[in-house]
């Protein structure tokens, strides 16, 4: 899965009216908008993005955001401009972080190659090399916003041979277990946001399961279930398709594989849906930055 860093400016920001951006986010999981480029972005639909602050000082920069692009770059007229042309990508921001709380620069060299640092200052998509996206991973689990689910496997402890499929699913059934992650996580699926009880009201209460994180072979004796670390609320249907890998997909490949499959060929952020976007936040009292 390819991964890319998205370089962000104090105007950006402005743009996304960034406090209402932070609410939308914890409040509906999602939150849109349309990346423009000069030139051709070599990214697709389910690449994995990373959204870089880089003001002008270090209480002004930092890592905020995480999400996925979510179509095939296409060309637009440019904003504010009709003559020219940019490229454009849509963008799904998943977790946000707000304005104060970033991963610092300081903490953030020692996960990214030092030249990369230097040049992921713009809009235009960097690539990240596989090493640095596990630790960017491991420093938004720590780091991030408290309702990201954990996207990293924590090392058990429990021996391979002890274990079976049965014995890790025994974990995913414990009802003290499956209710203390889902006070935690919420009744939400991590990978594709459904809600029982968004879709079927009351009898959808208690429906949503629980998927163990942590594979058999990475635990060893005497293993310690931590409800909140080691599992995550998944929906059926995402809980299968979890399983239909072994090891067992992450949280991010299923969300990876979702934004790559929404998308339509030829399909673009249209400026309705763009609006739409805006008068719900105006009629939900979005506030200024
Ligand atoms: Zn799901
Ligand atoms: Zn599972």
């Amino acid at each position: 899965m390819a991964a890319v860093i998205l370089g962000c400016d104090a105007g950006l920001l402005r743009r996304w009216n960034y406090r209402a951006a932070v609410a939308q986010v914890a409040a509906s999981g999602t939150f849109l908008d349309r990346w423009s480029v000069r030139f051709h972005p070599g990214v697709g639909p389910g690449t994995e993005a990373w959204f870089l602050l880089a003001g002008s000082n270090d209480a002004a920069s930092g890592l905020i955001g995480h999400g996925f692009v979510t179509s095939e770059p296409y060309q637009a007229p440019a904003d504010g401009d009709d003559d020219a042309t940019d490229w454009f990508f849509a963008v799904a921001l998943d977790s946000l972080l707000p304005l104060g709380e970033q991963i610092r620069a300081g903490i953030l060299c020692e996960a990214l190659p030092s030249d990369l640092w230097d040049t992921a200052k713009g809009p235009s998509p960097v690539t990240l090399p596989p090493s640095s996206v596990a630790v960017l991973r491991r420093l938004w689990r720590d780091l991030g916003p408290s309702t990201t689910d954990p996207v990293e496997v924590p090392g058990g402890t429990f021996p391979p041979e002890d274990i079976s499929t049965i014995q890790v699913n025994r974990y995913e059934r414990d009802p003290d277990a499956q209710r203390a992650c889902l006070a935690f996580h919420g009744t939400s699926c991590a990978a594709c946001r459904f809600s029982f009880e968004s879709a079927y009201g009351a009898a959808g209460t208690g429906v949503m399961g629980v998927h163990h994180l942590v594979p058999p072979a990475v635990l060893d004796s005497p293993y310690q279930l931590d409800p909140v670390a080691d599992l995550v609320p998944l929906c059926h249907n995402c809980h299968a398709m979890a399983h239909s890998a072994s090891p067992p997909l992450t949280v991010t490949e299923l969300r990876s594989i979702i934004s790559a499959a929404g998308h339509v060929r030829g399909e673009v952020v249209t400026e309705v849906a763009l609006q739409a976007q805006r008068d719900a936040r105006r009629i939900l009292g979005g506030g200024q930055m």
